[in-house]
């Protein structure tokens, strides 16, 4: 596969853009909004069909809209006026969510279908899909000691169960729509995306961000274990969302029509991420292997050689770094919070619980109890 150079950057970028993120409200839209923001877009939708008081991040500048994206209607009134289209809407989650609720994951199948519909209704320039690491063919991720997966190796297909069918399929409706109705698709698949402002509780979160909780709950408990899905020994790689942001940038206003992996290249086993949270937490902890528990396929990583031959480009955050950000912001929501909740319930004898730089009406602060679904 052969790709026409980039001269000059991006040949399609966000400035004086109209721009709507789809799943706005979630980990890596609620990111992209305030990127979009940065590049100068003229104007940035954003939609979710959850309460705005549940969204990770709300940004002043953006004209924020609750909007059930399954349905066309509402697709439309998204779409209405908006020159690019970044689609990050999904029902999903870390395995223990999408091993066990397949047919919620395919039902976003409907998302990727009407936002294509609408766009290609309302003129859009260009559309981004974010696809997975799931579509890859199994058979290829038995092994820890993995072979970086290559873009061809989506096929012949057998994705993930579920969710994996849902990103393929939907990845070959972006390429039909290019080709049949001269929208412009773009289609990254994401690698274990992690960082601050994500989920990190309630069953939908990833490794990463279960595992700085775990640390953070064994740290203030004082239990001194640690539970572990699987036997420690499954590899992964991790991308943390500044690249991520990076990556999509770039795909989005690239020339590449076909699916790039947008993944790290950094392999660890989960037992090593695990030991990068401790060595951050400064604890050590016992282990409690759950070899019942969902835990995916024996290993992935990312090839990147599409990615840096069209864009000269990869992930470069090393993943120590990155968990040490994810730590922190994951640590002051746990224990933060927890203190500040305390002196919530002793009114009488509270100061202001407000940092200084904080006011409780203001949007954009990262603690404000209004904004973070914690
Ligand atoms: P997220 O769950 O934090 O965000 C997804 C958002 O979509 C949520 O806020 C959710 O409320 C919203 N949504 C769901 N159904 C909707 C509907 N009917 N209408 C409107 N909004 C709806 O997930 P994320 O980690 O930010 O992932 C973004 C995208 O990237 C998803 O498509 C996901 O499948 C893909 N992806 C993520 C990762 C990762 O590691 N985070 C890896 C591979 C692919």
């Amino acid at each position: 596969m052969s790709f026409p150079p980039l001269s000059g950057g991006f040949d399609h970028d966000l400035r004086g853009k109209r721009v709507l993120i789809a799943g706005a409200g979630g980990f890596i839209g609620g990111h992209l909004a305030r990127r979009a923001l940065e590049r100068g877009a003229a104007f940035v939708r954003c939609a979710d069909v959850k309460l705005l008081e549940d969204w990770y991040q709300v940004h002043i500048g953006c004209e924020n809209l609750i909007l059930d994206l399954a349905r066309l209607a509402d697709c439309r009134i998204a779409c209405e006026d908006v020159d690019v289209v970044f689609n990050l809407a999904a029902d999903m989650g870390g395995m223990g969510f999408i091993e066990n609720n397949k047919a919620l994951c395919m039902l976003s199948v409907l998302i990727n279908t009407h936002l294509l519909m609408a766009s290609r209704d309302a003129d859009v320039e260009r559309f981004f899909f974010s696809s997975s690491a799931c579509v890859y063919n199994a058979e290829k991720q038995r092994d820890a000691d993995v072979v970086p997966l290559r873009e061809e190796d989506a096929y012949p297909a057998l994705p993930e169960d579920g969710y994996g069918w849902e990103k393929l399929f939907s990845e070959r409706m972006c390429r039909h729509f290019r080709e049949d109705f001269g929208l412009e698709t773009r289609v990254a698949r994401f690698h274990n995306i992690y960082g601050p402002h994500g989920t990190f509780s309630g069953g939908r979160e990833k490794a990463p961000a279960a595992i700085c909780r775990k640390v953070i709950e064994a740290k203030y408990s004082g239990t001194g274990s640690i539970e572990i899905w699987g036997d420690g020994t499954q590899t992964r790689s991790f991308t943390y969302i500044d690249d991520c942001l990076d990556g999509i940038e770039l795909i989005h206003g690239g020339p590449v029509t076909e699916p790039l992996n947008l993944g790290s290249r950094e392999l660890v086993t989960i037992e090593r991420l695990v030991e990068i949270v401790e060595d951050i937490a400064a604890v050590r902890l016992v282990r409690d292997y759950r070899l019942d528990a969902p835990q995916g396929v024996a290993g992935r990583n990312s090839d990147n050689t599409q990615i840096l031959a069209a864009y000269d480009w990869e992930p470069t955050t090393a993943l120590s770094d990155g968990m040490e950000r994810t730590y922190a912001w994951i640590h002051d929501r746990m224990v933060s919070w927890d203190r500040f909740a305390e002196r919530m319930r002793a009114p009488l004898t509270m100061q202001s619980p407000w940092p200084d730089s904080f006011s409780p009406t203001s949007s954009t602060g990262p603690t404000s109890p209004a904004r973070d679904n914690t």
